[in-house]
């Protein structure tokens, strides 16, 4: 995209007058980075993980608070994420967290990025356009502890890692492994993928071959497995005030970053026994007042039937009847005084009532990773700066 198309979308969106939008409050990221900062201590970085557009509250913004709050790194699932960032102008170390396929490797490189390997001759193939670059590309071997997802097996590494040394044009900076269950109350596998981790970085340590950057942990990790935080934690959705799960939530003065709200585009009285929406699947029982909301499931709010809500008036009211691509209906009729442009609460406090990510995943049968990073970009994202 050309800077004029940037400029002109730019300035579309400010003027945009969508009544539906999310609001990321960067003084909460900046409160959760902080707080992270200071559970890790002085000799544990923060990588703040703005992958899927910061988990759906816009990576660039995020990012930038993160970095202003203590981050020193910034991680992304693939290279196109990290160029975004670049090309905002952020200069902070970046790490890609995925398969960073050969094609997109000459961007990440030129760039500056941090790459995952997990295969010699993808490293190989890094190192050569490095090379050809006149550049070191920086790596972070991957090892698999119990995941089952990238990463080289324990029993392999240490060769691999080995191996990695002696190419031209890379420098092995970090290594690194995930945790499947550390949001779980079952700690069986979280401490065996543990001490998987350590065996290695002891083998490393003795061969000479332990890189600067040793990391484990994500958010839950980093929250319930002090021992998992080592140089590096990678921190995504405990720095969006958002729980890694109900038995590893954030500490209590974490505050959720993210709102999405709408307003109300028509109320009207109907009568006993009017279909409401596609299907007619919802008819008015008595005389019903119904609100009509524009937003719909391609905004991201998920079309099921019968447990999604919202607050009007600071009460909790039901979607009722289908929900279509770009509205719903709520049944308004215990609220009084609803008028059109009213606002609408999907997440978010409204008076003395909220309603949290969590919530909402719980209706939804998902985690609240998905239902913020599943809010679509036609949605506006605005900000609060502290
Ligand atoms: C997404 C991701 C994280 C962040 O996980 P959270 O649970 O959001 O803290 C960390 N590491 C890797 C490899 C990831 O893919």
């Amino acid at each position: 995209m050309g800077r004029e198309e940037h400029v002109i979308l730019a300035v579309m969106h400010s003027s945009s007058s969508r009544p539906t939008y999310c609001i990321v409050d960067l003084g909460a990221i900046a409160h959760n980075i902080a707080r992270l900062c200071a559970i890790v201590g002085p000799h544990t970085q923060v990588a703040a993980v703005v992958k899927a557009d910061g988990y759906g509250h816009g990576a660039v913004a995020v990012g930038r608070a993160a970095l202003g709050a203590g981050a020193s790194w910034l991680a992304v699932a693939f290279v196109a994420e990290g160029l975004e960032l670049r090309a905002a102008g952020i200069t902070a170390p970046i790490l890609v967290l995925g398969w960073t396929p050969t094609a997109d490797a000459p961007a990440g490189i030129a760039a500056g990025m941090a790459l995952t390997v997990y295969d010699l001759d993808l490293a190989r193939a890094y190192a050569a356009i490095a090379r050809s670059q006149g550049r070191v590309v920086r790596v972070h071997f991957k090892v698999d502890t119990g995941m089952g997802r990238l990463g080289v097996l324990p029993g392999e590494a240490l060769a691999c890692i080995r191996a990695l040394h002696g190419i031209d044009g890379l420098a092995v900076e970090g290594v690194f492994t995930h945790f499947a269950t550390a949001d779980e109350a079952d700690r069986t596998l979280a401490n065996t993928q543990l001490q998987r981790f350590q065996e290695l970085l002891a083998a490393l340590q003795a061969n000479g071959l332990r890189p600067a950057l040793v990391h484990a942990a994500n958010s839950a990790a980093t929250l319930s497995l002090p021992e998992s935080r080592f140089d590096l934690v990678r921190v995504g959705i405990a720095m969006y005030g958002l729980h890694p799960s109900d038995v590893v939530p954030c500490p209590p003065d974490f505050r959720a970053a993210l709102a999405w709200k709408s307003a109300v585009a028509q109320v009207k009285r109907l009568p006993p026994g009017h279909p409401v929406s596609y299907g007619a699947e919802y008819h008015t029982r008595d005389e019903e007042l119904i609100a009509t909301i524009p937003i719909g499931y391609a905004d991201g709010f998920r079309r099921i039937t019968g447990a999604n809500l919202a607050l009007v008036h600071g009460q909790r009211v039901p979607i009722v009847g289908r929900v279509c691509m770009d509205q719903v209906m709520a049944n308004v009729t215990a609220v009084p005084g609803v008028a059109l442009g009213d606002e609408v609460v999907l997440i978010g406090r409204q008076g003395a009532e909220t309603i949290t990510a969590e919530e909402v995943a719980r209706h939804w049968q998902t985690i609240n990773y998905e239902v913020t990073s599943g809010i679509m970009e036609r949605v506006p994202r605005y900000y609060h700066t502290p």
